[in-house]
């Protein structure tokens, strides 16, 4: 209540603006309704791995070949402009950036047709990644999603153990490589059913990868979320 009337008041003093085109926002967001049409969301996806078609259906890949999870949900193609927005996260510490985007993603998630997983793991970083960049941009970008959907973060029962170069540049075969014995589940997961966080999807080889040993732990379902879908 008090929350609520303080936000009113400082919304009275201080309007939201755009992040985007630094216009009067108008809405609750710091995003005009201009720049929010200009998003990229997601219309048509596979069911499993969340990849851009144009209609719903299985893609090739996980026709031949499902994934360890279930489902992956992604509001947002990897486009223009949301590729700047997260860029602007990660490598300007422009953390402003997350929490629209955490808002945003908000609400594509809490819709009854997704069912809620019991805790959200944010995909880890090697703790020299950490701090270079100073934080973890996925967890950054799940808290306002976490707190809204009222579910909990466990950020530390998985861990990114070994430093591996930049996934970008490296076909999938070689992801998988380079991500071999990247993580470790180093305790106990006191959870069923499990969504882990990541900012962009691109092959899914991390999330794979990470899905198969939450699995082999004892998770018995593992949902991926993540803000944007390459591909
Ligand atoms: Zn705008
Ligand atoms: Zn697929």
């Amino acid at each position: 209540m008090v929350y609520n009337w303080l936000k009113k008041l400082q919304n009275n003093l201080f309007p939201p603006r755009c992040l985007l085109c630094n216009a009067d926002s108008k809405t609750e967001f710091d995003l005009c309704l201009g720049c929010c049409d200009d998003l990229p969301f997601q219309l048509h996806t596979c069911p499993r791995c969340a990849l851009p078609l144009q209609m719903n259906q299985l893609c090739g890949t996980c026709q031949k070949k499902p994934p360890a999870y279930t489902h992956c949900i992604a509001p947002f193609n990897y486009a223009p402009p949301l590729d700047y927005m997260i860029q602007q996260v990660k490598y300007s510490k422009k953390l402003a950036y997350a929490r629209l985007l955490g808002e945003l993603m908000s609400h594509q998630f809490n819709q009854p047709k997704i069912t809620k997983p019991d805790i959200i793991i944010p995909v880890p970083l090697h703790p020299k990644r950490i701090r270079e960049r100073g934080f973890n941009q996925s967890l950054e970008l799940v808290r306002p999603i976490a707190k809204s959907l009222n579910i909990p973060i466990d950020y530390h029962s998985c861990q990114r153990i070994r430093h591996t170069p930049k996934q970008a540049d490296l076909t999938a075969t070689q992801r998988h490589e380079n991500l071999k014995n990247a993580f470790q589940i180093s305790k106990e997961i006191d959870a069923s059913h499990v969504a882990l966080f990541d900012d962009v999807m691109t092959t899914g080889t991390t999330v794979e990868l990470l899905a198969k040993e939450l699995i082999t732990s004892g998770v018995e379902r593992v949902d991926v979320w993540v803000c944007a879908r390459a591909g």
